[in-house]
């Protein structure tokens, strides 16, 4: 049997270009290596917690989600509009004040930026929100960190508010990534929630296999080789097929298409645990770091939040930690404990840790020079496309964008 496209990847991006080829009755199949679905958007069932692969939120304001995905059938659970920022021995709220009006008097007065600060990060809302949105990627680009310092921000803010808060959406604490990205992330963030589906980020890939038939994915089925006919499973079995779609990794679209050079990834541990507990402020506001020392970049309750993350009224606690120097550390669960005490006292002695996930790829880095997302280039050569994250934008809404881009590529023929 031939079919008219093999699509490489079962993550979100290769669900959604199937989803259209799927809908102009074309025939196709999808492999993935993996046993099931979802690529790096997963949720395992711990002790009757969910746990997501790495934590990761949907923001409601990606253009494209809201196109794809139906966030009603998501059960979407919305994060509070806002930050706690670990600074100087206490949480400092930064709330948006239209919907935490009772943390205007402590966001105004939060040592955590000056008055110019938070003058400018009115402006640089209003420069972004005004701008069609596609149009954010045809502008100058610079690395975020010399973008804030030139847009006048003080170094105190940026350390404190911007370097956790961007390294939480880029995983990287140098924040090198593209002012682009920067711009795209506070529009998102200024026309959306960040949310969680109530059952557990998997539901998103697993909404974008409803409309598929069953048998159209095939699992534990790595690809070896692409042909110009087909592709080669690793088990030596050859799946024919007029067109292939790479709907990978940068790192596995590189394996497949013999790219040698490296490009640059970052990953994330994050720890779970689960406690009686809960954090010393009334809203579950995701915390930020702002201290600039210790493993911890970022803490999230997501049980707070979508109340089906946990079991016995427990809290399940996310703690995120981005580089080497502390991921690979073998001593990474003590340190993280060490600093939790620091920051909320000895309760932190009675959580119980569940699972410890290390992610070497979870986003390309994202310096400057980046590629225009919306004019991605679908086609690699011949009979071979791509709705990875090579030559667009990583991250949900791009991945999304792309299976979009490239199926409508294809079926223009
Ligand atoms: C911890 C973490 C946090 C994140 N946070 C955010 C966030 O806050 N916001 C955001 O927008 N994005 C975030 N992301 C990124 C987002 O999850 C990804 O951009 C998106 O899921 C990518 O989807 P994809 O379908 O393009 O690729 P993937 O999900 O990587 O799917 C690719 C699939 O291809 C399969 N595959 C690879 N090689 C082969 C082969 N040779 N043969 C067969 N199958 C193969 C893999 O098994 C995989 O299932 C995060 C990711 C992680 C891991």
């Amino acid at each position: 049997m031939s079919f008219d496209a093999v699509i490489i990847g079962a993550g979100i991006s290769g669900l959604t270009c199937a989803n259209y080829l799927q809908r102009h009755q074309k025939s196709y199949i999808i492999v993935d290596a993996d046993k099931r679905i979802g690529g790096r958007i997963k949720t395992d069932t711990v002790n009757g917690f969910k746990l997501d692969h790495g934590f990761q939120v949907l923001q409601t304001g990606y253009p494209e989600a809201r196109r794809t995905l139906d966030y009603k059938a998501l059960n979407l659970m919305k994060f509070p509009a806002g930050v706690a920022v670990r600074s100087n021995g206490k949480f400092h709220m930064i709330a948006d004040p239209r919907y935490h009006f009772r943390h205007l008097y402590s966001t105004i007065s939060s040592p955590i930026g000056t008055f110019k600060d938070r003058l400018l990060m009115l402006r640089l809302a209003r420069t972004v929100s005004s701008c069609p949105f596609a149009e954010l990627f045809s502008q100058p680009e610079e690395k975020t960190i010399d973008f804030l310092s030139h847009y006048g921000f003080s170094e105190g803010f940026i350390n404190r508010f911007f370097v956790p808060f961007f390294a939480g959406a880029c995983l990287d604490r140098e924040i090198t990534a593209s002012s682009r990205v920067l711009k795209y992330i506070f529009r998102v963030f200024a026309e959306g929630d960040a949310a969680l589906p109530a059952l557990g980020m998997a539901e998103i890939p697993r909404q974008l296999a409803t409309n598929l038939p069953e048998d159209c994915v095939r699992l534990q089925s790595r690809v070896e080789k692409i042909d110009n006919d087909g592709v080669l499973l690793a088990s030596g079995e050859k799946i024919q097929a007029d067109a292939v779609v790479i709907a990978t990794s940068a790192p596995a679209e590189r394996q497949l298409l013999g790219i040698e050079q490296e490009g640059g990834s970052v990953g994330e541990s994050c720890l779970y645990f689960t406690g009686e507990w809960l954090p010393p402020f009334n809203e579950p506001f995701l915390i930020l770091n702002g201290e600039g020392t210790g493993p911890i970049n970022n803490i999230a309750f997501p049980s707070l939040v979508a109340p089906e993350y946990a079991t016995d009224g427990r809290t399940l606690i996310a703690v995120v930690v981005l580089g080497d120097e502390y991921c690979k550390n073998p001593e990474l669960q003590k340190l993280v404990r060490d600093q939790c005490r620091k920051w909320f006292g000895g309760a932190v002695d009675d959580w119980e840790h569940l699972h410890t996930y290390e992610i070497n790829h979870a986003l390309p880095l994202q310096e400057p020079p980046t590629q225009d997302p919306y004019r991605q280039p679908a086609l690699v050569s011949g009979n071979t496309y791509r709705c990875g994250e090579i030559g667009t934008l990583p991250g949900t809404q791009w991945a999304l964008l792309a299976g979009r881009l490239t199926a409508e590529t294809m079926l223009r023929g």
